[in-house]
């Protein structure tokens, strides 16, 4: 019913247009995706310093517990923006087909790792009916045929959506011990008789890194319970 209602809404003020030059019958039309460029990613995350690809040089590594970060496109990019935004706010769901070929055209992501997204607070996922990161996660495991759990991780309570705070030193409080091994994954691991994240690697997908504060506390957790390594894999990096 509330599905219904979300997209007639969407259908009256939200005509399906293509984001990039106004084409009708799609959000975003061939030509405009294949001029969405693949950025290089030489640079440490965290500080910048001159990195191999996708690498986060060994200090940042060890004090965020990322491995390495994957991402297609600065945040700046116009068009980027405008699809991560109708994708989150607008609930555009079919935007997560072109946004994961994204992360698929990203050379390096490795075939035996584990895929994992970044979860909402339940009370939000019952808002928002969909995880956006769940949905990019999927299509990303199936694209590379590659396992997808969707219950590794959960949080513990409700944070103010960080886009909503501009500080970084609030940005770390505001979601500092936010995540913790979900106990329906604790069960199954007792089921099968093995830690299933002992030297695992984990692609933790999201959308967007800005701080890196989200993927570096779930990645703690992570680490905590016995992965071996954790690659940060998102659409776009600010
Ligand atoms: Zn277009
Ligand atoms: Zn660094």
């Amino acid at each position: 019913m509330f599905q219904a209602i979300r997209k007639s809404v969407l259908d009256l003020f939200f005509p399906k247009k293509c984001l990039g030059c106004n084409k009708t019958g799609t959000y975003l039309c061939d030509s405009c995706f294949n001029k969405i460029e693949i950025a290089q990613n030489n640079k440490c995350p965290f500080c910048d310093r001159p990195v191999a690809p996708s690498q986060i040089c060994e200090k940042c590594a060890e004090k965020y517990f990322l491995d390495k970060l994957i991402w297609a496109t600065p945040y700046s990019n116009a068009l980027v923006k405008e699809l991560i935004k109708a994708f989150k706010y607008l609930y555009i769901k079919e935007l997560a087909k072109p946004l994961s070929q994204l992360l698929c055209l990203i050379p390096g992501v490795k075939h035996d790792a584990i895929v994992v997204a970044i979860p909402l607070y339940k009370k939000r996922l019952r808002e928002r009916d969909f995880n956006q990161a769940e949905l990019l996660a999927k299509e990303v495991a199936q694209y590379f045929s590659i396992p997808l759990e969707t219950a590794v991780i959960k949080r513990t309570r409700f944070a103010t959506p960080q886009v909503k705070i501009k500080d970084h030193k609030t940005r770390r409080a505001n979601i500092k011990n936010i995540f913790e091994i979900n106990p329906k994954f604790v069960k199954k691991c007792i089921g099968e008789n093995q830690n299933l994240l002992k030297e695992k690697t984990i692609i933790l997908i999201d959308d967007v890194f800005t701080t890196g504060a989200t993927l570096s506390e779930a990645a703690k957790v992570l680490k905590q319970a016995g992965t071996k390594e954790i690659w940060g894999l998102v659409v776009a990096k600010g």
